[in-house]
């Protein structure tokens, strides 16, 4: 097979764009930030030999459910401001070993470089959710400014949490009907993190790390992306609604969110809405 130049790729140049934007919203300082995204074999076949391995590097956990898949990986310490400009030396592509416990390195991190040291948190997300959706292709992990500010104001209960970003824009319930979940603050990029993020992803694709950041699980890189930038905007409307100092006067209610998730068929997650306006359905 002819193998195609890497840099053309469709899934390298989603992540260049991605990783740019992620900066220019002001939401990757530094190294801030990581992807993981799924890449079917058929697709990687295209642009790389996958039958040879660079190196092989041990997990300390086993992910036996994602043997043999292949993820684009942003690396550790490496700047999203940055991707663009060499995204061999800045991105890798990994596949997990037969055993669940190793990866191999097939192409990328030219620098001698490892992958997101949240590689944890997001092979074991990929896991829940691809048991729950085999489309599932993509974690994303950034520090939404809005949203860590809103940590710091609000109440970390998710389901109070979840309706206060339903209620600041009128679709908010129909992108996340599955609402968000919250963890407790938790060290960055321990095992720990990784088991309790995939844990709250069996029951929503948007996890909130308080003083932190947000995590997002998508079918494609604009679905995790927007998913992001959806909640954020609802943080950014509360924020703002918080420093005017005044008193809400009207707000969207249960039975109206009630309603926009009967027009666009979704569920809204259970608990969440109070049972007066259920029964008004
Ligand atoms: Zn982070």
């Amino acid at each position: 097979m002819k193998i195609h130049e890497i840099s053309q790729a469709p899934f390298i140049r989603e992540m260049c764009e991605a990783t740019h934007q992620l900066w220019a919203y002001g939401w990757a300082e530094r190294n801030g930030g990581n992807i993981s995204y799924r890449l079917p074999l058929e697709e990687v076949q295209y642009y790389l030999n996958v039958h040879q391995v660079k190196k092989t590097i041990a997990l300390d956990f086993t992910v036996k459910s994602l043997a043999g898949e292949i993820f684009l990986v942003s690396g550790s310490g490496k700047y999203f401001k940055n991707v663009q400009k060499n995204p061999a030396d800045s991105l890798a592509i990994i596949r997990i070993t037969a055993e669940g416990d190793k990866y191999d390195l097939l192409w990328g991190l030219e620098g001698d470089d490892l992958p997101t040291s949240e590689l944890a948190s997001h092979l074991q997300c990929h896991a829940v959710r691809l048991a729950q959706d085999p489309e599932h292709r993509v974690i994303l992990h950034t520090h939404a400014t809005a949203i860590s500010a809103m940590t710091f104001i609000h109440e970390l209960d998710e389901k109070k949490f979840t309706k206060t970003l339903w209620q600041m824009i009128t679709e908010c319930i129909v992108v996340f009907p599955d609402g968000v979940s919250v963890l407790p603050w938790m060290v960055a990029g321990t095992n720990q993190l990784g088991t309790a993020s995939a844990e709250k992803m069996r029951e929503s694709r948007i996890v909130i790390w308080p003083h932190h950041g947000i995590m997002s699980a998508g079918q494609t890189m604009d679905d995790a992306f927007g998913l992001v930038e959806t909640a954020e905007k609802a943080a950014q409307i509360y924020l703002q609604i918080c420093s005017t100092r005044q008193d809400i006067k009207q707000q969207i209610t249960d039975q109206q969110l009630i309603d926009l998730a009967a027009k666009f068929h979704v569920k809204p997650k259970a608990g969440i809405l109070s049972e007066e306006g259920q029964q008004n359905d």
